[in-house]
């Protein structure tokens, strides 16, 4: 065989390769879903490590308020809502939080006016700024829907704050049976895509406090149920740490479960 046609029958199968494992991103997050709903599986928190993100993808794709889908092509945390609510009758009520720094305007897109799923975006926003949605009042009018708009150089506190005065008193009156989180990283200080991140943002330990918040919240509502995914945070070492920090917030609030038994966060 020539080199050429050599070198195309590779790149073909390559291609084919990237195509299967794309394809079965959906199934990822509804397979976790399904371990733990399984009672006989002591699974109770995951975290679907998932590329390319999705929270931008909206119900038809691209958004018409929008000139791109940020990478994302497959709204997994959206499928894994509406996948649990579907199908496990004892999940009525789902929360999806999202602090990304960016909108999560296509999981708003998909879920806005669902009496059944409480979303929570906590993003950076000012008109300059992708994807230049998710104003506090932007659609407060269907219901479901709680944007909380922040700084553009956010840092530590006024996230920190945010949640505890809206997201998580949000959450108790809501009730969730099922939490899921759109986990994004790159308001982590000295992410290469956000800007002024190099001055300001996040740290891990500030990841390690809301998941161990949201996990405990979980514990609360949800028999400590609380499904994870990816979304952005695009230097691998930063990318690493925070995923770090956000699992072990998980796991201590798991930890904390067992060794009180307390119900209460
Ligand atoms: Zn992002």
């Amino acid at each position: 065989m020539s080199q050429p046609i050599l070198s195309l029958l590779l790149e073909l199968l390559l291609e084919l390769f990237f195509m299967v494992c794309f394809l079965s991103l959906p199934r990822l997050i509804s397979s976790a879903v399904d371990q733990i709903m399984d009672s006989r599986i002591p699974l109770r928190r995951a975290f679907c490590i998932v590329r390319p993100p999705g929270h931008h993808a909206g119900r038809e794709g691209i958004l018409e308020s929008s000139n791109s889908q940020g990478f994302c092509i497959f709204n997994s945390i959206a499928i894994g809502a509406l996948y649990a609510l579907e199908t496990f009758e004892e999940i009525e009520r789902v929360a999806i939080v999202d602090f990304d720094i960016h909108h999560g305007d296509g999981t708003q897109d998909i879920v806005q006016g669902r009496k059944d799923i409480l979303f929570i975006s906590s993003h950076a926003y000012d008109d300059n700024f992708y994807p230049f949605s998710g104003s506090d009042d932007e659609l407060r009018n269907v219901g479901n829907v709680l944007n909380i708009p922040l700084d553009i150089a956010f840092a530590s506190l006024s996230f920190r704050r945010s949640y505890q005065t809206i997201v998580y008193p949000a959450l108790e009156k809501f009730k969730p049976n099922l939490i899921f989180v759109s986990a994004g990283f790159d308001a982590r200080k000295g992410d290469s895509l956000a800007p002024l991140r190099d001055k300001t943002g996040l740290l891990p330990e500030d990841y390690y406090a809301v998941s161990l918040d949201l996990a405990r919240i979980a514990n609360k509502y949800c028999q400590g149920r609380i499904v994870s995914a990816l979304e952005g945070g695009y230097g691998s070492e930063a990318l690493a740490e925070c995923s770090t920090a956000h699992t072990s917030g998980f796991m201590d609030a798991g930890l904390e479960e067992i060794l009180t038994g307390a119900e209460s966060i």
